[in-house]
């Protein structure tokens, strides 16, 4: 059955005209889906009995419930939603993808999936081993976030790459951060990306940086091409330097942020000449880097199966004191740079972590 979670107004005043009922029932949908989340049609009180029969012969209302949850000692949790994705253009399939709830003491930040699994094969993620198991919906991404009531913000990093499947990615922050949906502000959104897909026409990142005003994050890793292309096949098919030269044409002015995400490994790429190869690759962009510590936990090896072990690297986590030199060189450098704190890494929902373990 078809959702109304993730229609825009338009298409509700269409569904209800179609139904034989007033344009009006539209806008009253939109405020009961967006505004008043309800999960049934029975709640929705100002829409006669009958037409809410009418609604429901055709149409669900698209929300849905996690099936598994798993609590780390430092508060976050992380969820498994049931979905439907889609493959293969048409083809509907019930997935399971992972969700993290991140509890700080400013902000909640929800870390949602786009894909369940992923097709970017990413040798340092988990998520990466999982292989592609199709694009979330519209709603499937957007039920994700109205599971939970105290939200602050979004980070789009969770299953997938959001730019494979950006008509739905779209379509959800379309949703997210208009005046008759969510209303969300699109500078608590963040989307990350491995960089731009070659797809016919206007790209997808293209499309993300005219279409939206959303935070972008680029999964850097490695700022020599061939490096990065050894951990990251997408490098292979769009090296960063040409993402990077879409991204440069783009006016950063208007305190949308720009940010890369570096996962350090010792010896790898964690010295001054891959400091200085990273400067030289955000030479005059207004960026902010993100360094992250690899997670190679004895409890995560433990629970992959043994293709999985295969694709992971072997090297080691960089330490606190490579990462904060690492850190520093950047800053000295006018580069401004953090270190992520790592987060859940004891129930698998640390970056890179996602293998719906919850299942
Ligand atoms: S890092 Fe992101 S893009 Fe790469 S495999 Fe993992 S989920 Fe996919």
């Amino acid at each position: 059955m078809e959702a109304l979670l993730g229609k825009t107004l338009a298409e509700l005043q269409t569904i209800a005209i179609e139904a034989g009922l007033p344009r009006f029932v539209g806008k009253q949908l939109c405020e009961w889906i967006y505004r008043h989340r309800v999960t049934s049609f029975d709640e929705m009180s100002n829409i006669s009995v009958k037409a809410r029969q009418t609604l429901q012969e055709k149409y669900a209302i698209g929300r849905i419930k996690p099936t598994a949850e798993a609590v780390s000692v430092d508060g976050t949790r992380k969820y498994l939603f049931p979905v439907i994705v889609e493959r293969d253009q048409s083809k509907v399939e019930s997935q399971q993808v992972e969700c993290v709830w991140l509890p700080e003491e400013d902000r909640t930040t929800l870390c949602v999936s786009t894909q369940a699994g992923c097709k970017m094969g990413c040798k340092f993620c988990m998520t990466g081993t999982l292989g592609f198991h199709g694009n979330l919906t519209t709603d499937a991404i957007l039920a994700q976030v109205l599971y939970f009531p105290d939200l602050t913000n979004l980070v789009l990093m969770g299953e997938g790459e959001p730019m494979d499947n950006i008509d739905n990615v779209l379509r959800a922050l379309n949703v997210l951060t208009s005046e008759w949906g969510l209303g969300w502000s699109p500078k608590r959104i963040t989307v990350s990306t491995v960089g731009i897909l070659q797809k016919s026409g206007v790209s997808a990142l293209q499309r993300f940086l005219n279409e939206t005003d959303c935070h972008l994050a680029i999964s850097l890793h490695n700022a020599y091409p061939a490096e990065r292309a050894a951990i990251m096949p997408a490098q292979k098919l769009t090296p960063v330097e040409e993402v990077l030269d879409i991204v440069r044409q783009y006016d950063w002015t208007h305190q949308r942020r720009l940010s890369f995400e570096y996962i350090c490994w010792s010896g790898v790429n964690d010295d001054t000449s891959h400091a200085k190869q990273l400067i030289r690759l955000v030479q005059g962009l207004p960026c902010r880097v993100n360094l992250i510590r690899f997670h190679q936990t004895g409890d995560a090896e433990r629970s992959m199966t043994a293709p999985q072990k295969e694709q992971r690297p072997t090297f080691p986590a960089s330490d606190e004191q490579r990462m904060v030199a690492f850190r520093d060189y950047l800053s000295e450098h006018c580069v401004t740079c953090t270190i992520r704190k790592s987060r859940g890494e004891d129930i698998l929902a640390a970056c890179g972590m996602l293998v719906n373990a919850l299942a």
